[in-house]
């Protein structure tokens, strides 16, 4: 039996199986295991002190070149053993360079596509087929096993400027939303003949806001909801009354909204607003 299946029991047996399996590569001093309780059977009984070495526990190791790192003592050292995850991604990368140097590079493939050519790939997007060089396809250094990307630099790059093109879109939808104009609105309940008058910077956002207040039951103004309710969307009517340019001060909306509050009042309106 070779000396690597002996059970081990201790810290230094620990270390010596560690440093076969990792070339003398890593620094233990860190390495601590903790006091344990016997070992208890099924049954419940005491059956033998338990080991010093704990194959599932934490243990700090020291990589000489990026440092402490944390492993489970068994990753440590079974047959295909981790090391520091530092020096695993670096080495992968050392590979990868080195295939692409030697022209070894695979090209990534689904399996529901033709076999490309020696030397040619098929861009997944646009199914083309190119060949497999840095003008047509980038490298991939994410993955591990694979040099190329599968999708050709012409339809990374459409993709990128559709995104441009969105956030194009996205700052004129703002843009428009900033130029909707301000002004003083009535909504009106025509069976009751009960008028609600508010303002907004941005009228039509506005009007719809209460109309989905309204769906929604939720409306603030409990008068106006429950006629709303009793008699239905069908009769609330809005209307614009009064518009003003989107960058019309607050104030100004506010003194003209008052004046119309009390216009209608003079008319002998029935108000939803409360008033003070
Ligand atoms: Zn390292
Ligand atoms: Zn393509």
């Amino acid at each position: 039996m070779s000396k690597s299946f002996k059970h081990l029991k201790t810290r230094e047996a620990f270390i010596e199986r560690a440093n076969e399996r990792h070339n003398n590569k890593y620094d233990y001093s860190k390495v601590k295991f903790d006091k344990r309780g016997p070992l208890i059977s099924y049954n419940g009984k005491r059956t033998r002190k338990a080991p010093e070495y704990n194959r599932d526990q934490k243990i700090t190791i020291t990589c000489p070149v990026h440092g402490d790192f944390i492993q489970t003592a068994r990753k440590h050292i079974e047959k295909d053993p981790s090391g520091c995850k530092k020096c695993a991604a670096e080495q992968t990368g050392k590979i990868l360079k080195q295939k692409w140097k030697n022209g070894e590079l695979q090209a990534y493939q689904r399996k529901d596509q033709p076999k490309p050519k020696d030397g040619m790939q098929i861009c997944m997007r646009c199914e083309k087929e190119l060949p497999l060089t840095t003008e047509h396809f980038r490298i991939d250094n994410q993955k591990k096993t694979l040099g190329f990307g599968s999708t050709c630099k012409n339809c990374i790059n459409k993709k990128a400027r559709s995104e441009e093109e969105r956030e194009k879109q996205r700052i004129r939808d703002r843009l428009r939303a900033k130029n909707l104009p301000a002004g003083i609105y009535r909504a009106t309940n025509i069976i009751t003949g009960c008028v609600y008058i508010g303002k907004s910077i941005r009228l039509p956002d506005r009007i719809q806001h209460h109309k989905t207040c309204l769906i929604m039951n939720k409306h603030k103004n409990p008068r106006m909801q429950a006629d709303y309710n009793l008699h239905g969307k069908e009769h609330m009517i809005y209307e614009v009354i009064e518009e003003h340019p989107c960058d019309t001060p607050s104030e100004i909306l506010y003194e003209r909204e008052r004046e119309q509050i009390i216009d209608h009042i003079r008319k002998g309106y029935n108000l939803y607003n409360r008033i003070n």
